[in-house]
């Protein structure tokens, strides 16, 4: 079986959580090669497995170097391996009152290292991961690399999953679309979404910013808003300190858009360190639907 007829037939397994981009009409799987909805709107499948179901060009400027570097921090150098475990965790605790099969939806899951490491850590589960992002160079590593979750190319404003489908929507690092996490999440699901404190990765956020842009970042407003859309159950603080040698630290300033900007001196300042520890320093918010 191609990874295109494997994807397809684990699609078509749950198609019934599928809409229509377009029309939000119910689809179906034809010829394990096509997602096709009542109106004969039609997204193939890929020869990598993952379904690109955007409806309009995206101009996003995340490149495939990017994504290969956190790959390569998520993967080998472990970045954030202690995170995944606690999410794992998490999600064991809420898991036992959800419906088989369990359906893990990464809401902007790039290259889709986080939701991997994630589904590996919650063993034993009757899981499906759904990882959707609108940066295709993100979705085809991710259908190339991870074989068992869906991968989609997709909007956030328009997630193409019906009402009350994912019983764990995941939020990781990237922004959110709380409208559409609100629609797709089931009643009974949870809503984990990970933000950056004000000392996550400050070792290069010290050397990248001049003391003119050094302003104190601060996750207040992140919160504040996330409380607005969800009843706010668990907040975590989650803080440790990982060394990093210098192969490491490039990739991890190839992955970090706040480097993007930096001078080459900074850099190099940076990458000069033949090892240096990096601190990851993160809230986990768990989040059910209101009451209200
Ligand atoms: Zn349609």
């Amino acid at each position: 079986m191609t990874n295109k007829e494997k994807s397809a037939k684990v699609v078509s397994e749950i198609v019934d959580i599928f809409r229509c981009p377009i029309c939000h009409r119910s689809m179906k799987v034809v010829d394990f090669k096509s997602l096709i909805c009542s109106n004969n709107h039609t997204f193939d499948f890929a020869k990598q497995g993952y379904v690109n179901m955007l409806t309009r060009p995206s101009n996003q400027h995340y490149d495939k170097n990017l994504f290969e570097a956190r790959q390569k921090i998520i993967m080998e150098s472990n970045l954030y391996s202690s995170l995944h475990k606690k999410v794992s965790e998490i999600i064991g605790k809420h898991l036992d009152e959800f419906h088989y099969p369990t359906i893990i939806f990464d809401a902007g899951s790039g290259e889709g290292s986080h939701l991997q490491k994630i589904i590996n850590e919650c063993r034993d589960r009757a899981i499906t991961g759904i990882g959707l992002d609108i940066a295709k160079e993100g979705i085809i590593m991710a259908s190339k690399n991870y074989h068992n979750p869906i991968w989609l190319v997709g909007d956030l404003a328009n997630i193409p999953l019906t009402d009350q489908s994912s019983h764990v929507v995941l939020n990781i690092l990237s922004p959110a679309n709380y409208m559409e996490f609100k629609r797709v999440l089931a009643p009974e699901g949870i809503i984990v979404k990970i933000v950056p404190r004000p000392n996550y990765l400050k070792e290069l956020r010290e050397v990248i910013f001049t003391n003119s842009d050094k302003k104190a970042y601060t996750n207040g407003e992140t919160i504040s808003l996330f409380k607005q859309n969800f009843q706010l159950v668990n907040n975590f603080r989650f803080s440790y300190f990982k060394e990093l040698e210098q192969t490491e630290l490039l990739n991890l300033i190839q992955m970090s858009p706040l480097a993007w900007n930096a001078e080459k001196e900074q850099i190099d300042s940076f990458l000069n360190l033949d090892s240096t520890g990096i601190t990851v320093d993160l809230d986990i918010l768990i989040g059910v639907k209101s009451t209200s």
